[in-house]
């Protein structure tokens, strides 16, 4: 699996592939990343992307000059590449398609600046297009990030134990029960006393009973919805 990140600012999305989980499967191969800057695909004298809006409004809109130029590269070196491009309009991006979207082979995300990205290139070479919720960012390097994350969670072999994905909320309708570490008491704070007593059909019934207060607290509508399909 391939990741490129075709953005103007590549050093806001380089570190974060250098530490923990991202960084070690990286070095195991699982995944490479590289970037593509349109600003080298300029063809203005003084490589400039952006300009005016036409019709009128506020700041700069990037142009789709370097913009089709690099697209039109990175897609001669490979057919199969799949290209989102990050827009705050688009549909919220989900768990399940982090899921999907682990399957491909290589994944192009396309980074907005300034007041975002001239419209003719996204109908051009959209593939999909993702929002990462209902605010408006600076730029989309955040928003590629937290895609390219949660996708590769997904990849196999990038988490230690994948039996962490299969137990994750957003895995089921419910979210997930709360998580407790050591000590059993920190401070006065104890962790449920079920969770102490190794009877582990009693733990798994109790966790049960935490992720429906659970998902009822933070996700009434989820809730209800589990609720009419267990019926
Ligand atoms: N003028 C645009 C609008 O109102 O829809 C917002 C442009 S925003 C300042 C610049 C770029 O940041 C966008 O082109 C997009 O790539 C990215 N961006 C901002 N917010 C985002 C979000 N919530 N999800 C995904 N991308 C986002």
């Amino acid at each position: 699996m391939k990741f490129t990140f075709v953005t103007l600012f590549s050093n806001l999305v380089k570190g974060y592939f250098q530490d923990s989980i991202l960084k070690r499967a990286i070095d195991k191969d699982i995944f490479s990343v590289d970037y593509l800057n349109p600003r080298d695909f300029s063809n203005n004298k003084h490589f400039k992307v952006d300009d005016t809006a036409v019709g009128g409004g506020a700041g700069m809109v990037m142009n789709p000059q370097p913009l089709f130029t690099a697209l039109d590269t990175l897609k001669k070196q490979e057919e199969d590449i799949h290209i989102i491009f990050m827009t705050p309009v688009a549909k919220p991006f989900s768990q399940n398609d982090a899921k999907r979207l682990a399957k491909k082979s290589h994944i192009a995300f396309v980074s907005g600046r300034y007041e975002g990205i001239d419209e003719r290139v996204i109908e051009e070479y959209a593939d999909e297009v993702f929002s990462i919720g209902d605010y408006i960012l600076t730029g989309g390097e955040l928003a590629s990030l937290v895609i390219c994350d949660a996708v590769s969670r997904n990849i196999d072999g990038v988490l230690g134990n994948s039996d962490s994905l299969s137990i994750e909320s957003f895995e089921t309708p419910l979210l997930e029960a709360p998580s407790f570490s050591k000590p059993k008491n920190y401070e006065g704070n104890c962790v449920p006393s079920e969770y102490l007593k190794g009877n582990h059909s009693k733990i798994r019934t109790l966790k049960i009973a935490l992720s429906e207060c659970k998902t009822k607290f933070f996700r009434p509508e989820q809730h209800l919805k589990h609720k009419i399909t267990k019926r």
